[in-house]
């Protein structure tokens, strides 16, 4: 699994969160514990939709 907004590995030690895209539902949003505690965002790579 590779975070969707830094592109980072993750590891199981990590808290790191998946979820579907809100806006197609078809693709996976990894995001890793750092970039949900920065609240970046993250862009799905099927239908580009940005969120917090
Ligand atoms: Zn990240
Ligand atoms: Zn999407």
């Amino acid at each position: 699994m590779k975070c969707s907004t830094c592109g980072k590995k993750t590891t199981p030690k990590e808290l790191w969160v998946k979820f579907k895209c809100p806006a197609c539902s078809d693709a996976i949003i990894v995001r890793c514990e750092r970039c949900k505690k920065l609240v970046n965002q993250y862009k799905c790579e099927k239908c580009g939709f940005v969120g917090p």
